[in-house]
């Protein structure tokens, strides 16, 4: 099996990946296992983010690595909250609070059209530290927020994010549902026709 770290300890992200990448005769090892400690993400850039992170478990591996950056941008806020995303609201990081800032900052803008938004997923595979081209796959899920939660399932903006293409919220689907039409399913599926290249 070909063996590839991925640069996060989150084990959401971990079993998502392997219950794809297993059956493709790769091996996920979570950076952790190898004690490779988590890289910085200064950039204003989810691109610039997710290959900050591969670059740095490689370097430490010295095997290819996998890393991703996702977040939300919304129109209305020029594309904010971003890479900022999972601290919209300041530390310690919390869902709730980030969706209560959301609301907040979104109380001017009443249309739909105002309130569009997408989710973005950047996954980047880097071959080894030096790697001059690395694979890159992105995903957008494209949606509205709403004025108000709905939904139990999910996580982060799901309760806000609300798919016509449905009539649901992220938080109404059910996870397999949301795993194939997410920004990371779409990303995931890009990369995985990719990986022979690996
Ligand atoms: P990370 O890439 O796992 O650090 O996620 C960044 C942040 O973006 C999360 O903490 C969430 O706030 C938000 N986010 C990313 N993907 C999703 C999603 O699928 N649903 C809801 N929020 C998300």
């Amino acid at each position: 099996m070909k063996k590839i770290v991925l640069a996060s300890n989150n084990a959401k992200k971990m079993r998502e990946l392997d219950a794809l990448l297993a059956p493709l005769g790769f091996e996920i090892i979570p950076q952790g296992q190898l004690a490779i400690p988590e890289a910085e993400e200064p950039h204003p850039t989810f691109v610039e983010n997710a290959l900050a992170k591969a670059r740095h478990a490689a370097q430490y591996s010295g095997l290819p690595a996998l890393a991703d950056d996702s977040g939300l941008c919304v129109k209305a806020l020029g594309g904010a909250p971003g890479v900022l995303s999972a601290r919209y609201a300041g530390e310690p990081k919390a869902d709730a609070r980030n969706n209560e800032k959301l609301l907040a900052d979104l109380a001017a803008c009443p249309t739909p059209d105002d309130r569009r938004a997408h989710f973005v997923s950047l996954l980047v595979l880097c071959r080894n530290a030096d790697d001059p081209q690395p694979i890159i796959a992105e995903g957008e899920w494209h949606g509205e927020i709403l004025d108000q939660p709905r939904g139990d399932n999910g996580f982060g903006y799901d309760p806000l994010f609300f798919v016509r293409e449905f009539d649901r919220t992220a938080a109404e689907l059910d996870a397999a549902t949301k795993n194939r039409v997410s920004h990371r399913g779409q990303a995931m599926q890009k990369l995985i026709e990719r990986l022979p290249e690996l």
